[in-house]
């Protein structure tokens, strides 16, 4: 067997006379007669081989080439000729005259071409993802996905983290989503989870007195999907004992700068902080977006003295008046529907403006009534000019202000308001611990039950559960959330008082978690941790608009792996073993 003795993507001028073996895929084959050239691609890159009829043999191979095809190539590098270098190649100033040539397989036509920008339907691509991810622009992403793992593994041993790995096959976790289930075949009509984090585990880590854990590691979660989320995802788990905020965000910024360098990107250390408060105040979200100087404000004092209006009554009533300037825009009655149809779909009951022009005032007739000096105010608080407008919304603080994010963000995209290339990395601090769900008609948690609430509002825990803070934060960058943790509740009376106030009777804690509520009673280390989530890390870093695109085998929005048809329904036999049976449904 010949052995190879470059890469496709590494031989220029200075090899020049020296004699090379190179194997890859055939990319592209032009019949010139006399001269056969092919592109021989790998993962490094392209290299232009030369057949020419005059060497014995080669040649009439080569004629044989098809796209694809796996070859093996022997020859001498040459300097191409004058006014033939391909500049957009890195081996673009040679090529190879093959002297002899080896096919080591053959290939069938390719359902679709293998190029870096491509038309292919995503699903095509999926069900031949092996061929999909020889494209060169797929390759790249994995290639920067590796040296992302491995800058993290770096970083972490670096600050003595020892990589730990937990059970797949586990009890239910509580992170709030769905779980996977595995049915057991020995204890028929027990289950497995598979885990949607390994939240209690890395917890238990730390009470196993391992100080500092990390993992990269896969977490499921059966939850509807959306371009960002996979049921199967990976994060970079990190738990440390004996932390203080400080340490744990100076290790974490840390990371963040070493993986963005990896692409040129420069983030500015230490990292700006806002509260949620002022992130849902100043942004109408709790991952807000700062690359533009577009900011929520509160309006509802102005509309608490406006003429007698539905606004005044909402205003009175204890709601909320929130809006912000959109400088430099001035839509029509079209577009204004369209916005108004926009938040109307997430929910709102409508949406009202403010138009000055050097032509005059016009206003949706919700703040006409407010009367001139109602608009007047709001024109002088907003900072509007003529030429800017004013949009407003009315109602429940908390929906209002993602509502107005939520719209905030659209004015960016429709107007451009988002410089390009910037890169704005910020941690969101003192979340609220809880959040009621009308739904359950009880207090749950809005991280996970084992968040630390913030020491001075304890007392508050059975008075006033929203307002107690969480010790929690979030890591955002450009407006998505790539990492949350917390400093978790140590000492086993307190992880029970939350477990109270979130509804579970001292049996069903005892139930769900009665093995980690034991565990904490055995001498359990302050500690507290976070997780990144690495698939979306790398799909921001390598420009994609899809974590699918940065995960080898992903799945479809409907959870299918078209490639091998997963799932899929299994035998008799099996189902049998495992003490199941399937219910028909009509
Ligand atoms: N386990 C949490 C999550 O997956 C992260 C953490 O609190 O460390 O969101």
């Amino acid at each position: 067997m010949m052995k190879r003795t470059h890469t496709c993507g590494e031989l220029t001028n200075v090899n020049a006379g020296q004699s090379t073996t190179l194997m890859g895929w055939v990319d592209t084959r032009r019949d010139h007669g006399q001269l056969v050239f092919v592109d021989l691609r790998d993962r490094e890159g392209i290299t232009q081989i030369v057949f020419d009829a005059t060497i014995g043999g080669v040649h009439d191979i080569a004629k044989t080439l098809r796209s694809e095809f796996v070859v093996a190539v022997t020859g001498k590098i040459r300097v191409r000729g004058e006014g033939l270098a391909n500049p957009n190649l890195k081996t673009g100033e040679i090529e190879v005259v093959a002297d002899s040539l080896t096919v080591l397989s053959e290939a069938k036509t390719t359902p679709f071409p293998i190029e870096s920008d491509t038309t292919t339907s995503e699903d095509l691509r999926l069900k031949y993802r092996y061929l999909d991810l020889r494209r060169p622009k797929l390759q790249e992403n994995f290639r920067l996905r590796h040296k992302i793992n491995t800058t993290v593994r770096n970083t972490m041993d670096k600050h003595g983290f020892w990589e730990v790995e937990t059970p797949i096959l586990t009890k239910s976790t509580p992170e709030g989503a769905r779980d996977y289930l595995v049915p057991s075949r020995l204890a028929h009509g027990n289950f497995y989870a598979l885990p949607q984090s390994p939240q209690l585990f890395k917890q238990l880590l730390m009470i196993s007195g391992f100080e500092k854990y990390y993992q990269i590691v896969r977490c499921f979660r059966d939850e509807d999907l959306r371009a960002d989320r996979q049921p199967e995802f990976t994060q970079v788990d990190i738990e440390m004992s004996f932390p203080s905020q400080e340490e744990l965000f100076g290790i974490i910024e840390e990371m963040m700068v070493d993986v963005f360098t990896l692409k040129g990107v420069q983030i500015p250390t230490p990292l700006p902080r806002i509260t949620f408060d002022e992130a849902m105040n100043k942004y109408g979200s709790d991952k807000p977006d700062t690359r533009f100087d577009v900011f929520l404000q509160d309006f509802s004092e102005i509309f608490k003295k406006a003429d007698a209006c539905v606004f005044r009554e909402m205003a009175e009533a204890g709601q909320t008046i929130r809006g912000f300037m959109a400088p430099g825009v001035s839509y029509s009655r079209k577009v204004l529907d369209d916005l108004t149809n926009y938040v109307k779909q997430m929910g709102a009951a409508g949406l009202a403006w403010i138009k000055p022009t050097d032509e005059g005032m016009s206003s949706a007739p919700v703040v006409k009534n407010a009367g001139p000096a109602a608009i007047d105010a709001v024109l002088k608080q907003a900072g509007a000019k003529n030429g800017d407008m004013v949009f407003l919304m009315a109602g429940d603080r908390e929906p209002v202000l993602n509502l107005m994010g939520a719209l905030r963000l659209e004015l960016a995209r429709r107007e451009n308001w988002i410089p390009a290339g910037k890169w704005n990395m910020l941690w969101v601090l003192d979340f609220p611990l809880l959040e009621f769900s009308a739904e359950e008609n009880r207090w749950v948690s809005r991280h996970h039950p084992f968040t630390s609430p913030v020491e001075a509002d304890m007392g508050l825990l059975e008075t006033n559960p929203g307002a107690v803070r969480a010790q929690a934060y979030d890591l955002v960058l450009n407006g998505t959330e790539i990492g949350g943790g917390s400093i978790r509740i140590h000492r086993s009376d307190v992880q029970a008082r939350i477990f109270k106030t979130l509804g579970f009777t001292e049996a069903e804690a005892r139930d769900k978690f009665g093995f980690f509520l034991e565990a904490l009673e055995y001498g359990t280390p302050p500690h507290g941790g976070i997780a990144l989530g690495l698939d979306r890390i790398v799909m921001i870093l390598a420009g994609q608009a899809s974590i699918r695109d940065v995960i080898a085998f992903p799945k479809t929005a409907r959870a299918v792996d078209v490639m091998s048809g997963s799932p899929s329904g299994v035998s008799e036999q099996q189902l049998k073993e495992l003490g199941l049976q399937i219910r028909k449904t009509t």
